[in-house]
């Protein structure tokens, strides 16, 4: 089953990928699902909470496996997006949400994402 593959294929590379770095692994695969099974089959796994939507700064959706919350790095030379696991960023910003909170207001999410260079790109 094409879902299947594709979960397997972010589960392997472990970094997010969009609709058109999936459809490049497919045909490593020597797989060819057209777009619209593609999109199908990621919003399928999105909404059975296998995979999470990323959305960084622009308009193309990327997507990987479902992790502990964590942040995302978008390399501006080759536009990979590298995952930012920092506890420490997390712990202040639940201070911060409990001070909004003091204030009256209320937080349910925030999204961080940096704009730089991957390890790859920098060295
Ligand atoms: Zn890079
Ligand atoms: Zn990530």
């Amino acid at each position: 089953m094409l879902k299947n593959v594709i979960l397997d294929i972010l589960k392997l590379t472990r970094k997010p990928l969009n609709a058109k770095d999936i459809n490049t692994e497919l045909l490593n695969k020597g797989k060819k699902p057209n777009q619209t099974s593609i999109y199908r089959a990621l919003e399928r796994l999105e909404q059975e909470n296998l995979i999470l939507k990323i959305n960084v700064n622009d308009s193309t959706a990327y997507y990987e496996e479902v992790k502990k919350k964590h942040h995302h790095l978008r390399c501006l030379n080759c536009n990979e997006i590298e995952c930012v696991f920092d506890r420490n960023l997390d712990t202040e910003i639940e201070k911060s949400s409990l001070n909004l909170s003091n204030q009256g207001m209320k937080v349910f999410n925030y999204l961080i994402n940096f704009d730089g260079l991957c390890i790859k790109c920098n060295n």
